[in-house]
């Protein structure tokens, strides 16, 4: 039914179900918020992965296994001294605040050889770096070169859980507990010790990754360098845009085109003609084949408009609704009900038709005060019409689907679909916004770079909400079987 698209199951495993959340007043609060956590998190990404950036440019130039050498020797050189402990703080921030001597003596052991040297040196290519004529000296005559290095280290480590920004926040845990800044159980010590090999891996990195995040928690950090070197990147390096993968349509779909259309017209015009019995009003008649056309319309417009992505979101969200209204009304089939959703109609008519009496200036170009009017007395003199505020069922559509049987309908497509027509930020960033793919921007979003910006083409879907409006038509009045998908 729908098509080739290839759809990403979605993973429940490690996300909260719905069912998982605690319904406050009319929001839906998940399991940490309920618990209050996440108010003051300090964030890896944008706070210490600037501090400790070094350590990500060993990784990205040495390897990780040279990398965690290096680390090793760097850590010892600062565990030897265990009485007076210097070297507890190993972001960058933390070596400018150390005694000159002491800062020499640690960017000596960091730049050690010429390889060394050529790791670090992008750290060069900010201005703001903090004692930033020290590493000049202790990098010697290394240039950092183009920022590719920079943006490979970043890159690795951007993730708060990657392997790599494990290692980093390794080292500056460990430093902290060889300073004696970190407290830590003895059996815990060891492991971390023999990080990343003793162990379960599974066990030992989130472990680290929280007694690294818990470092901060006591004290507020200077920030002055973190936010100048997300500036900085942002300012010496350009946006890399990509062009996404054009959203395919299943090749079922690409028979649907106008021509196709307007054969299941002239069929649908025909059965109108052959089922209708009377110039007297027919409630049901009129809302069933009603409906049909106008999802009909819909489909046209569909299939007309090429790239017209989201307002083809809002013709999705409108098919549901009639075929769920539809099924509704055939699956009670009272006289009584579909006059009541024709009435309910006419009332909005009329109460649209009274407003724009009132609009001044002119009225909007697409309302056509006639035609209002003539709707809202058409049936009734107007007089006679009331005007229903609420839902026509004095429902809602969710309710209805429940009642119908369809809820599993109304939920693949009424809340996505629903967004688009709200102009909620979850649509505005799927259909305007790509995540900018340099890593030293830290996965900011810009504008998408296709006129107009690609989207999941919503054709298939449009086809299957369609087709089961032509076999409501086919329950209502008998035999209908034509269909886009046989
Ligand atoms: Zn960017």
């Amino acid at each position: 039914m729908m098509g080739k698209r290839s759809k990403k199951k979605l993973k429940y495993q490690s996300r909260t179900p719905l069912s998982g959340h605690k319904k406050e007043g009319k929001v839906l609060k998940p399991p940490f918020v309920q618990f209050g956590a996440g108010k003051g998190l300090v964030s890896w990404t944008n706070d210490r992965l600037p501090e400790m950036v070094w350590a990500a440019l060993l990784i990205a130039k040495l390897g990780r296994d040279r990398a965690l050498e290096t680390f090793r020797t760097f850590l010892r050189f600062g565990a030897k001294d265990e009485n007076s402990p210097r070297f507890w703080d190993p972001t960058l921030t933390g070596f400018s605040q150390l005694e000159p001597a002491d800062r020499r003596e640690i960017l000596g052991v960091l730049c050690q050889t010429e390889e060394l040297r050529g790791a670090l040196a992008p750290l060069l290519l900010f201005s703001a770096l903090p004692a930033r004529d020290d590493w000049q000296e202790a990098l010697q005559n290394a240039q950092p070169g183009p920022a590719e290095l920079l943006m490979e280290a970043v890159r690795l480590t951007l993730f708060h859980q990657s392997q790599e920004a494990t290692d980093c926040r390794w080292v500056r845990l460990m430093s902290g507990m060889f300073g004696k800044r970190v407290i830590i159980p003895h059996e815990e010590l060891i492991q971390l010790n023999g990080y990343p090999r003793l162990g379960d891996q599974t066990h030992v990195r989130p472990s680290i990754r929280a007694a690294e995040g818990a470092m901060d928690a006591a004290e507020k950090r200077d920030l002055t360098w973190s936010n100048a070197f997300w500036a900085e990147c942002w300012e010496k390096t350009p946006c890399l845009g990509v062009r996404t993968n054009e959203h395919v349509t299943g090749s079922a779909a690409e028979a649907v085109d106008l021509k196709f259309l307007q054969e299941i017209r002239r069929e649908l015009e025909s059965h109108w003609e052959n089922t209708r019995e009377t110039t007297a009003i027919d409630a049901r008649h009129d809302a069933v084949f009603g409906m049909a056309f106008y999802a009909l319309r819909l489909m046209e417009e569909v299939v007309t408009a090429e790239g017209g992505a989201v307002v083809g979101r809002l013709a999705l969200r409108t098919l549901l609704e009639i075929r769920l209204t539809l099924h509704y009304l055939l699956k009670e089939d009272k006289l009584e009900l579909w006059r009541t959703w024709r009435n309910y109609g006419v009332g909005q008519a009329k109460l649209a038709s009274l407003k724009l009496e009132k609009l001044d200036p002119a009225p909007p170009n697409y309302l056509d005060g006639e035609v209002l009017n003539r709707i809202a007395n058409e049936d009734f003199w107007e007089e006679f019409v009331a005007i229903d505020v609420g839902h026509w069922a004095g429902s809602d559509l969710r309710k209805m689907s429940e009642k119908i049987g369809l809820k599993d309908v109304y939920d693949r497509y009424y809340g996505w679909t629903s967004g688009f027509s709200h102009g909620q930020w979850g649509p505005i960033r799927e259909s305007v916004f790509v995540l900018c793919l340099n890593p030293l921007h830290r996965g900011h979003r810009i504008p998408k770079p296709q006129t107009p910006p690609s989207l999941p083409k919503i054709k298939d879907d449009a086809i299957e909400l369609f087709d089961s409006i032509l076999a409501e038509v086919d329950r209502a009045y008998s035999p209908f079987s034509r269909r886009c998908r046989s």
